[in-house]
């Protein structure tokens, strides 16, 4: 334990108690008077007292814990308060709870204080401890430190599941920490994803790209530990070959007026912002529980992944997979969320578009008419459109995109697979109610469609989805 003696502060006109940067449990403490008696007189009080004009704030200093020093075991809290009038109250304010022990000012005008305080019974980290005093005039002052704790060493470890993963498919990176960390933001190639705090540390669940080459990548997590120093921890995930598809589609002159209309480029631009500006929004709660559900019934047109190339130049992949059905098949959430867009658009044509929390969002594309509104919560199976073929789409099926964290993630994965931030208690807790939303929706009768709000552009049997680059 090193302690150096803080500067005596300027007293001031009143606390100041800074807003808590960190939200954990309110530090129960046990101070234990341990010399309150040791107060003095000061002999010269004659002249003092309540009648005087004394309009001097007390001067009060705290001299342990210090300004930014570590400490662990039991410490004593030390300082002391004066003033030229008799002192009325005294507080000692640790992380924002009020923890003054009980003693007596006994009419005092200077006390030293000696309190006990074991920080094995604090968190490990920062802390901020705030005295203050008035006296008998209504004068008042304080001071406060913020000071750290460590009675653990710290732990963090860095683990990937799977350590090898495919293009294009989900990641789960855990950090597992005994110790509370803060900003954390982990980078895979070109992709920068946050953490969320779970029961055993934190975890992030990470779409990697499916234009990612394959390869070993360093993934690097960055952020800070409770003393508020800097941690990095380094990893290795292996990136391997999704398998897709790769088509080169020959366009020919009539049609390549038809496709790039540059009217239509600068509509497809708005879209895609429209959309990235939904899919990059970020609500803690997850709405989500188990894995998701195809959101039609049909058959399987086009897989994701699929890298096209075009005789004309540019290339595309198909972001998300296509389900073909008749026209007006119900299209159902694959899981709880929230509808962030429910509208008309160019190329993805009718699109709903639910927000499932921490990132990950499901977009259904090219609906005859949608039948939910923004701002709804939908449960898993939800009718929230009917399959169409509006926008640029050749036949009536719904194009499907799962994102996370903006990402395209191959959807098929989410409907075998359970990603989850919660414990396996909660998350088997939230489960039961999702299913049991599941089955009432599927029981219940189709909405009535709304009225579509344009975005009827039909670009013939040409191209299927041209989304754009993910
Ligand atoms: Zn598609």
């Amino acid at each position: 334990m090193t302690a150096t003696k803080a500067p005596i502060p300027t007293p001031r006109d009143e606390i100041v108690i800074p807003r808590r940067r960190f939200g954990g449990r309110l530090a129960v403490i046990v101070v234990v008077v341990l010399a309150a008696a040791a107060a003095v007189f000061l002999g010269l009080a004659a002249w003092g007292g309540i009648f005087s004009k004394d309009e001097t704030a007390p001067r009060v200093t705290l001299d342990v814990p210090a300004e930014g020093a570590k400490y662990e075991g039991v410490i004593e809290i030390t300082g002391s308060v004066a003033d030229q009038s008799k002192l009325s109250e005294f507080s000692l304010v640790l992380d924002g709870a009020d923890c003054t022990p009980a003693f007596e000012l006994g009419g005092r005008r200077t006390v030293k204080f000696r309190f006990k305080l074991d920080t094995g019974l604090l968190a490990d980290g920062r802390h901020e401890l705030a005295v203050a005093a008035a006296d008998a005039r209504g004068n008042r002052a304080g001071t406060q430190v913020t000071f750290y704790v460590e009675n653990h060493a710290t732990v963090v470890e860095l683990a990937f599941e799977p350590g090898r993963v495919d293009q294009g498919r989900t990641l789960v990176v855990k950090l597992n920490a005994n110790k509370k960390l803060y900003d954390l933001e982990g980078k895979l190639w070109d992709q920068k994803f946050p953490f969320y705090k779970t029961a055993d540390g934190f975890t992030s669940i990470v779409g990697v790209r499916a234009s990612c080459p394959p390869g070993e990548y360093p993934v690097v997590v960055a952020g800070y530990d409770v003393y508020d120093e800097a941690v990095e921890l380094k990893g290795t995930v292996t990136v391997a070959d999704g398998g897709y598809i790769k088509e080169k589609i020959v366009i020919t002159a009539p049609d390549k007026k038809k496709i790039f209309d540059p009217a239509l480029e600068e509509k497809k631009m708005l879209e895609y912002r429209k959309v990235q500006g939904i899919i990059t929004r970020r609500r803690d709660e997850q709405l989500w529980a188990g894995t998701f559900a195809m959101p039609a019934e049909g058959r399987i047109t086009s897989p994701f992944g699929t890298y096209r190339t075009f005789s004309t130049g540019g290339e595309s992949r198909h972001l998300g997979v296509d389900i073909a059905n008749k026209e007006g098949t119900p299209i159902r959430a694959s899981n709880r969320g929230e509808v962030m867009l429910a509208e008309g658009l160019i190329v993805r044509g009718n699109t709903v578009i639910l927000d499932h929390g921490r990132g990950v969002f499901s977009i259904y594309n090219h609906l005859s008419a949608v039948a939910v509104e923004p701002g709804q919560t939908v449960e898993k199976g939800q009718v929230v459109g009917y399959m169409g073929s509006s926008g640029l789409a050749t036949g009536p099926h719904v194009h499907w995109e799962m994102r996370v964290f903006k990402w395209v993630v191959a959807p098929l994965q989410w409907t075998k697979t359970t990603f989850t931030y919660r414990p396996p208690e909660d998350e088997e807790k939230a489960l039961q109610e999702v299913e049991r939303g599941y089955e009432e929706a599927l029981a219940a009768a189709p909405p009535e469609a709304k009225e579509s709000t344009g975005g009827h552009f039909k670009a013939g049997e040409l191209i299927p989805d041209m989304e754009g680059a993910d």
